[in-house]
């Protein structure tokens, strides 16, 4: 069997003028970065047909170590759209270096359901996420700077919440003391440092209209608290216009295409358990500027990435979903249903069974939004038709139709009926969407909507400085603020052990990260974390390169 890389090692490439051609950009609308990738302008005037296109969310079920295959499926979807005669595009996110080098692998899609060229976009692809680095790090730089020059602004070292980043996976780096090495070296503090993935800069990336709203939104991070306890922002600091700077080129969404050469915009990159998943609205609304559909995917399960598709992107995209799709594997559900992850090529009902009310709670969360809901099951060469048809029947007494996407081995040839479940689906409905709630709603009624009516939980609780804080930012207004839950992608629960569908948890909120630039609170819960750890074996062990640049291993 091929893997990933030899198949999009082996695979034709069009010029990416060709791509931006059949997207319907112009030659003077696009920065080509090498034969297969481009920027886009932003400046794009696309008038080119009277109403957006329409939209297709691809989530999943809560995932296996290993991913479900949401990559794969959007892909082989949208592919299987543009078979059906559809002018279709992708709007997908960035790779971090972080699950590429650890545990996960790519963002790219898999087997015949690819995106190209697929070592460059899981690397370093356009240098976003270089940029992005950078533009962070310029920022603490200036704020440590700040203090040890006289420290006009009256900065509490202690209360600084602007860590340091880097798109890697590196524990030993989450707790750090700078400022060592006497009075010329800085004024001691405990910082430390979260991937990269994890920066405010990251959100307010993907949540930008254009560079003035980036820089304004910039300008709005808070950085730290002074002895006065009163928040220090980038404005106070003077540095937005620098980092608007070097984000200039980092804004622009890029251009790639598939196996079977439908135009992909991939463009920005947070994850959806420590930030709000999905890529950047620029990204989506030229895609639905352009084409006629497109298929967009939003980080780990229908909990993470779903809920804040719907809660955080919708109202600042301008446009809700016409249909959700959500991935699920017979592998995985069987996971949920108790079974190890090194027996999960057997065929086992019963597990089937008990772990398909993990995908229950999942279509429960993404029906409650009032958008046509449909089951794509990623199939697996072990899968058996016994297990398929329990997962048709299960969805089946859920409301919902489930189809097969074999896109993984056939391409979009494989979604055929999938995609044209989609397309009645987005004909024929009428139902209004329905928000989980309203954007002034206090924070507390807000993690309560969340957590009954997305993860099937029972309560929430707040820890004492949690409590605090909301406290503390009624002061300002922003307890008002949307909230972005940081919690683990392996369970409904905060509790990464906790696989089906639990009820009756609770969900223990730690304490809240402001983050005022992107325009919401991080409720920070159970013990996830921001900088990410290796695993035992992690991926760049076996990634490899030869004598004539042939990549092996990157999966
Ligand atoms: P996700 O988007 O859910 O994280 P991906 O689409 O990135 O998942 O897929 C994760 C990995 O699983 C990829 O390496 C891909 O090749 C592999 N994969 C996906 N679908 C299948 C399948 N049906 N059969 C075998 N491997 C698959």
């Amino acid at each position: 069997m091929k893997t990933d890389i030899q198949i999009a090692q082996e695979a034709t490439v069009e010029p990416i003028s060709l791509i931006a051609e059949k997207a319907g950009l112009q030659a003077h609308e696009i920065e080509p970065y090498g034969y297969d990738k481009a920027k886009i302008k932003l400046d794009l005037k696309v008038d080119r047909k009277a109403d957006l296109g329409k939209l297709i969310l691809v989530t999943s079920i809560n995932p296996t170590p290993a991913g479900e295959g949401k990559s794969t499926v959007t892909v082989g979807l949208a592919d299987a759209l543009n078979l059906a005669g559809q002018k279709t595009m992708i709007a997908l996110r960035e790779p971090s270096l972080g699950p590429v080098m650890g545990m996960k692998g790519g963002a790219t899609g898999g087997g015949y359901a690819q995106v190209v060229p697929m070592a460059d976009i899981n690397l370093h692809f356009t240098g976003d996420f270089h940029a992005l680095t950078s533009a962070h790090n310029t920022l603490a730089a200036a704020l440590d700077n700040s203090i040890y020059q006289g420290n006009p602004l009256k900065i509490d070292p202690r209360r600084v919440l602007w860590k340091r980043v880097l798109d890697i996976n590196d524990r030993a780096l989450r707790h750090t003391t700078i400022g060592l090495g006497g009075p010329t070296s800085g004024v001691p503090r405990e910082d430390g440092f979260d991937i990269t993935v994890a920066s405010e800069l990251m959100a307010i990336l993907t949540l930008s209209t254009d560079l003035q709203d980036l820089k304004h939104r910039i300008e709005k991070i808070v950085v730290a608290y002074n002895y006065d306890k009163e928040p220090v922002t980038v404005l106070d600091l003077g540095v937005a216009g620098a980092l608007t700077v070097l984000l200039k080129d980092a804004i622009k969404p890029n251009l790639v295409q598939t196996l079977a050469h439908t135009p992909a915009i991939i463009h920005g990159g947070p994850f959806a358990n420590i930030a709000q998943g999905t890529n950047s609205v620029l990204a989506t609304k030229t895609a639905l500027k352009l084409a006629d559909y497109v298929v967009t995917e939003a980080g780990f399960g229908a909990d993470l990435g779903g809920e804040k598709f719907m809660d955080i992107k919708v109202p600042r995209l301008g446009k809700v979903p016409d249909a959700v799709v959500i991935v699920a594997t017979v592998r995985a559900l069987k996971h949920h249903g108790g079974v190890a992850l090194a027996d999960l090529n057997e065929e086992n009902l019963d597990a089937l069974a008990a772990g398909l009310e993990n995908l229950g709670q999942n279509i429960k969360a993404m029906q409650r939004y009032g958008r046509p809901v449909i089951v794509a099951v990623n199939r697996f060469t072990a899968d058996t038709e016994a297990e398929i048809d329990l997962v048709k029947d299960f969805v089946k007494a859920q409301g919902s139709q489930a189809y097969l996407a074999d896109v993984w081995a056939q391409g979009g040839a494989g979604a055929t009926d999938l995609a044209q479940a989609v397309l009645a689906e987005i004909a024929t409905t009428d139902a209004d969407f329905q928000p989980l709630y309203t954007e002034d709603a206090p924070a507390l009624d807000k993690l309560q909507a969340i957590v009954t009516e997305i993860y099937g939980g029972g309560s929430v609780e707040l820890a004492p400085k949690a409590q605090k804080q909301l406290a503390d930012f009624a002061k300002y207004g922003w307890d008002k603020l949307p909230i972005v839950m940081a919690k683990t992608q392996y369970s409904l629960s905060d509790d990464a052990k906790k696989l089906g569908a639990p009820k009756d948890f609770t969900i223990h909120i730690r304490e809240f990260v402001p983050k005022l630039g992107a325009g919401f609170l991080v409720a920070m819960t159970g013990s996830i974390l921001t900088m990410p750890g290796l695993p035992k074996h992690p991926a760049a062990l076996d990634i490899d390169i030869d004598e004539n640049g042939q990549i092996t291993g990157l999966f």
